[in-house]
């Protein structure tokens, strides 16, 4: 295997998922491919999360990384709320039996509809634009109900790292920080429940040092505004982006560098400042990222002048990301395991391809593997969040893929 992740469980040569062995839990689930998601190695992630964390701290689960209903029950049990970006995720999130105001709701285009599950559940609504505070207050008239609202701010600043961008420049995301002011104004007289400030500058970011600063300025632009909001600032959701390593070379995130900084800031700036704020850090991926794995069989192995491929039942339409086509710029194999062969000297360089009639459809390029036969299973590490709902599943109509929660 490659790019080893140092999780991965073994047991008499092959690759466990939590405690059970892959042949054993492929029979169990009934058929491949498949995603399994380790709930162990999700309770010790957020462990390690809050230990690192400045106690006090909100943590909030950002439900679009993995919406895996009960994944999502686990999860209820773990951390503080829930960060939600749709009708549907909010239902699910509801279905755990968090409390709504624990749970907030981002994302532009929030449909009128929306708005009004929203409000009627009473969960605190992102507004990521200036009209749609005037749609929050016509819905919340319709009602009859104070909506509960925070104000997403696009920053001035950007945030250096990150693996995808949410702010600063013009953005779809949040309200620019100078206009803010005018709409805390409008907000005063609305009847509306302010809440407070979110802010959330981009996702997969390793660089501690640039979480920490993106931060610190969030927590000095958020003092600014908070002179014109019509009442205290109760919430301040300072967003996450916390990054996972996903090639061999990438290091992983500093955790302890992010929780003292964070400790400086809930010690100083925000206890003075915002006495009566709620802190919360709001995490996808980094909580379930690498607690899941794409289990895939081969079913064909051949050669082509010289190089040697092997062709797994799975492929980009339920793992896009792993092929490189959700977002990333340069194609980098994610780790990937001839998981019944764990053991095995890692003697042939083979390429691990989907089912899918596109050359897109690439698992692994040239990687480092046992010599493998049809039958084997074949996982792909780093699975656990953005997967199966970030994936074009209809793509070539392939059944869908089962998903277990171990
Ligand atoms: C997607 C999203 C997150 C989660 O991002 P990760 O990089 O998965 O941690 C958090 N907050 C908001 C508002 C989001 O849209």
């Amino acid at each position: 295997m490659s790019g080893e992740t140092d999780w991965a469980g073994r047991d008499q040569g092959e690759l466990t998922i939590g405690g059970v062995g892959v042949r054993r839990l492929a029979a169990r689930v009934g058929s491949t491919p498949f995603f399994a998601y380790d709930r162990g190695l999700i309770g010790a992630r957020v462990a390690a999360v809050r230990a690192a964390l400045p106690s006090g701290i909100h943590l909030s689960y950002a439900v679009k990384a993995n919406p895996m209903p009960a994944l999502l029950q686990h999860m209820c049990g773990l951390v503080d709320g829930f960060d939600v970006a749709s009708g549907q995720e909010l239902r699910h999130a509801l279905d755990t039996g968090v409390d709504p105001s624990d749970v907030s709701f981002a994302g532009p285009g929030k449909r009128t509809g929306e708005l009004t599950q929203a409000i009627a559940a009473g969960v605190t609504i992102e507004l990521e634009s200036e009209h749609e505070l005037i749609r929050v207050r016509a819905a919340s008239d319709a009602l009859g109900i104070a909506a509960r609202v925070a104000l997403r701010v696009n920053p001035d600043f950007e945030v250096r790292g990150s693996g995808m961008r949410l702010g600063g420049g013009p953005q779809q995301f949040g309200i620019d920080s100078e206009r803010v002011p005018a709409v805390l104004a409008q907000l005063g007289g609305s009847g509306l429940e302010f809440q407070g400030f979110h802010v959330f500058g981009g996702s997969q970011n390793l660089r501690a040092e640039s979480i920490c600063e993106a931060q610190r300025r969030t927590v000095e632009l958020v003092l600014d505004l908070a002179d014109a909001a019509p009442g205290p600032v109760r919430y301040l959701n300072l967003g996450g982006g916390f990054g996972i390593p996903y090639a061999s070379r990438d290091v992983p995130l500093d955790l302890a560098a992010v929780g003292d900084n964070l400790a400086k800031l809930v010690d100083g700036e925000i206890r003075t400042g915002l006495p009566s704020a709620r802190v919360v850090i709001e995490l996808g991926r980094y909580l379930v990222g690498e607690a899941g794995v794409y289990v895939t069989r081969i079913v064909d192995r051949k050669q082509s002048r010289g190089k040697t491929f092997l062709v797994v039942d799975g492929g980009l339409h339920h793992q896009l990301a792993a092929t490189g086509n959700l977002g990333q710029v340069i194609r980098r194999n994610y780790p990937i395991m001839v998981a019944n062969r764990a053991d095995e000297p890692l003697t042939e360089t083979a390429s691990v391809v989907g089912c899918l009639c596109t050359p897109l459809d690439l698992l692994g390029s040239d990687v480092e593997l046992p010599p493998a036969e049809v039958g084997d299973l074949v996982v792909v590490f780093q699975a656990g969040a953005y997967g199966l709902t970030a994936s074009p599943t209809a793509f070539l109509s392939h059944p869908a893929p089962a998903e277990v929660l171990v």
